[in-house]
C-alpha cells in the first residue's frame, strides 16, 4: 500500500526531507545545512555533490526515524532553490565547477554591459524577466569562459546544464534523465515565455550550446524513477517546480487573483494570473507558475530585499529587541509610529522599485518617538513594500486580488498580519502548516500518480490558521501610503 508522499525541500541554506501522508500531513522530516562558499566579495557557491549527498542522506534519515518502508512511498517530488547553475560532465557525471548561487553577483559587469548595449527590452520581451545576475543564463556563461577546457567540452556536445533540480533527478536516475520543469526554465534567461521553449536567439547571445540543456516538461508527470541503491526501490520521480511557485500551489491559489508572500529572510509575492502572460509595467517580472498535462498557468512575481532581516536588524544592530518574537508585542504598545517611516533598503530597493543605489533610512525622528515607534515602524515597512507589489501587480494584471496567504517565519507576527490586511485592503489568510514549499511538490508529485484525484481534493487539505481582515478607513490608508511614498523618494535620493 501505498501510503506516502516523499518531498524534497532542496533549499538554499538547506537540504530536507518531508514526508507527507495521505491527509497532507507531516509524518517524517530530516535536515541537513549546506556547506556555502563565498571565495570573493559579491560570489556565492556551493558545492553539487553537498546538495546530492545530503539531499539523499535526509531522505534516509527521514525514512528510518519513522520506520517507513521506501515501498510505502507513491512517489518523490522536489522543489528548489531556483537560478543555481551546475554544469557538469556528460560522460563522468562530474560537476566541472560549483554550483553558482542564485544571490551570487559575478556577472553584474557584463549584465551592465547587456544593458548599455540595449539588450534589455528584447530580453525581458521574450523571457519576462529584467537583466540581472540573478538569473542563470549569464552564470553558464561564466562557467564556460572560465573554467578551463569548458568551451571546448561544450561545443562537442560533453557538458550537460541543470538547476538543482535537474541535477538531483540526473544523479537519482544515475544520469538517465536529463530533464527540468517550465518553472524553472522559466528563470534560466534562456526560455522564452511567449514560445514556451528555449530561445535560439538567446543562446546565440549567450554563446551556450543548445545540447547542453534539459528537456523541458511539466511540473507534475513521472520523468523516471530513483535507482533502488538510494533509497532502497523504486520511486517515481513526478514533479520538479521552483521553490516559489511550489509554494503558491501549496497554498492552494489555484485560480487567477489568487497570491501568496511568503516573509523569510527577504519576501516572495507570487499571484496567479491564469493562463494569461502578463508583461509587468511595473517593476515586476512574470514567470510560470506551473505546468500540468501540457497546460501552462503564469504568475507575476516580485521580490522584496528584505524581510525578516529588517527585524534581524532591530535585533543584531540596534539591539532594541531581543528576539523576533518581541517586535509583536513591542509594536502593539504604541497606537502608531508617531509619522515615522522606516525603510529597510539596506541592499537597496527590490520589486518594484529595483534601485540598487536607495538606503535605509529611519525619517520623522521627534523628542517623543521611543524604540516601540521604531519597531512599530519597521514591522509597517514590510507591509508597505509588499502594497507596492500588489498594487503593481493589480495594475499590471487588471485584477483585484481576492485573497492574499501569507508564510514563512515572519508570518507569525500578528501585528503585521493584521497590518498588512489593512494597508494592502485584502483579507490576509495564514495557514497552518509552514511548510508550505515542500508541500506544493508533494501535491504536484501525488496528482501524477493518482495519490490524490484532483486538486479540488486538495483545496479542502489547506487549513487556515488565523485569516486577518482589513479595519482601515480609505483615508487613513491613503494617507499612510502617500507618507510611505515620500519617504522612499527620501531613501532613494540619499546615495545619488
Ligand atoms: P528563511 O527561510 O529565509 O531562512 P524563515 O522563514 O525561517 O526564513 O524566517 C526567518 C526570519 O523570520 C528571521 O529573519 C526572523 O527574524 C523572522 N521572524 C521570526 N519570528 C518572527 C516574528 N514573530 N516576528 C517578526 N519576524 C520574525
Amino acid at each position: 500500500m501505498k501510503k506516502y508522499i516523499m518531498a524534497f525541500d532542496a533549499g538554499t541554506t538547506s537540504a530536507r526531507t518531508i514526508i507527507f501522508d495521505k491527509n497532507a500531513d507531516i509524518v517524517s522530516m530530516a535536515q541537513r545545512d549546506l556547506i556555502k562558499h563565498f571565495p570573493k566579495p559579491g560570489y556565492v557557491e556551493e558545492e553539487p555533490e553537498d546538495l546530492w549527498s545530503k539531499q539523499i542522506g535526509t531522505a534516509v534519515e527521514a525514512m528510518i526515524k519513522k520506520d517507513i518502508d521506501p515501498k510505502e512511498i507513491a512517489a518523490i517530488g522536489i522543489s528548489n532553490q531556483r537560478e543555481t547553475t551546475i554544469v557538469w560532465d556528460k560522460n563522468t557525471g562530474d560537476p566541472i565547477y560549483n554550483a553558482i548561487v542564485w544571490q551570487c553577483k559575478r556577472t553584474a559587469d557584463y549584465c551592465e554591459e547587456l544593458k548599455n548595449k540595449g539588450y534589455g527590452k528584447m530580453i525581458e520581451d521574450k523571457t519576462g524577466l529584467v537583466i540581472d545576475p540573478y538569473f542563470s543564463a549569464t552564470k553558464i556563461r561564466w562557467i564556460l569562459e572560465n573554467v578551463e577546457g569548458a568551451r571546448e567540452k561544450a561545443e562537442k556536445g560533453e557538458l550537460l546544464f541543470g538547476t538543482v533540480e535537474s541535477y538531483l533527478i540526473y544523479k537519482l536516475t544515475d544520469g538517465e534523465v536529463h530533464i527540468t520543469d517550465y518553472t524553472n526554465a522559466s528563470r534560466t534567461m534562456l526560455f522564452n515565455i511567449n514560445e514556451n521553449k528555449w530561445d535560439d536567439e538567446l543562446l546565440e547571445l549567450f554563446k551556450i550550446p543548445k545540447s547542453m540543456l534539459p528537456e523541458i516538461r511539466n511540473s507534475s508527470e513521472v520523468y523516471g524513477h530513483s535507482k533502488s541503491k538510494y533509497l532502497g526501490c523504486e520511486i517515481p520521480i513526478s514533479s520538479a517546480i521552483g521553490d516559489q511557485q511550489s509554494s503558491l500551489f501549496g497554498t492552494a491559489s489555484f485560480e487567477r487573483g489568487l497570491a501568496k508572500a511568503t516573509y523569510g529572510t527577504g519576501a516572495f509575492i507570487l499571484m496567479n494570473t491564469g493562463k494569461e502572460l502578463v508583461q509587468s509595467k511595473n517593476g515586476l517580472v512574470s514567470t510560470i507558475a506551473w505546468a500540468i498535462d501540457g497546460k501552462i498557468t503564469y504568475a507575476l512575481e516580485g521580490s522584496i530585499f528584505e524581510a525578516g532581516s529588517a527585524i534581524d536588524f532591530l535585533r543584531d544592530n540596534l539591539r532594541i529587541i531581543d528576539q523576533a518574537d518581541d517586535s509583536e508585542y513591542m509594536a502593539s504598545k504604541v497606537n502608531d509610529t508617531e509619522d515615522v517611516y522606516f525603510i529597510p533598503a539596506f541592499t537597496g530597493l527590490g520589486a518594484p522599485y529595483w534601485d540598487q543605489y536607495a538606503r535605509g533610512a529611519i525619517i520623522g525622528l521627534t523628542a517623543s518617538v521611543s524604540k516601540y515607534h521604531i519597531v512599530r515602524a519597521a514591522l509597517e515597512s514590510l507591509a508597505y513594500l509588499s502594497a507596492d507589489v500588489i498594487n503593481a501587480m493589480e495594475e499590471d494584471s487588471n485584477t483585484k486580488l481576492k485573497s492574499l496567504k501569507a508564510d514563512g517565519g515572519v508570518s507569525k507576527n500578528n501585528f503585521l498580519m493584521s497590518f498588512l490586511s489593512d494597508i494592502v485592503d485584502v483579507e490576509v489568510k495564514r495557514p497552518k502548516l509552514v511548510e508550505l514549499t515542500a508541500l506544493g511538490a508533494c501535491y504536484m508529485a501525488g496528482l501524477s500518480v493518482g495519490f490524490w484525484k484532483d486538486k479540488e481534493e486538495l483545496r479542502e487539505k489547506t487549513d487556515v490558521d488565523r485569516v486577518f481582515i482589513s479595519e482601515m478607513d480609505e483615508e487613513t490608508r491613503n494617507k499612510k501610503m502617500k507618507r510611505w511614498h515620500e519617504a522612499i523618494e527620501y531613501s532613494k535620493n540619499w546615495a545619488k
